[in-house]
């Protein structure tokens, strides 16, 4: 992951704006993009969010592995390989 350190203001209903470049950068640009926020101490995450396995974009018996989904059938398929 890349630290970008880029500084934003929250506006006072709590929106930011995300830099441009990093929406290009992780392919979130269309207007269904979605992150996922995660809060971790004092930390606020925030990940590209994918409700579908990253192979075959398939929907159904998803696995999180390092913060992507992969469907069963996929992970039995690379498990063969
Ligand atoms: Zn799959």
């Amino acid at each position: 992951m890349k630290h970008v350190g880029i500084v934003r203001s929250i506006d006072t209903a709590g929106r930011i704006v995300l830099p441009i470049e990093i929406r290009k950068e992780l392919d979130l640009m269309g207007e269904d993009s979605k992150v996922e926020i995660i809060a971790k101490g004092n930390e606020i995450l925030l990940r590209k969010y994918a409700d579908s396995c990253i192979f075959c974009h398939g929907k159904e018996n998803l696995t999180d592995f390092n913060g992507q989904k992969i469907c069963r059938k996929c992970v039995e398929g690379i498990s063969k390989v």
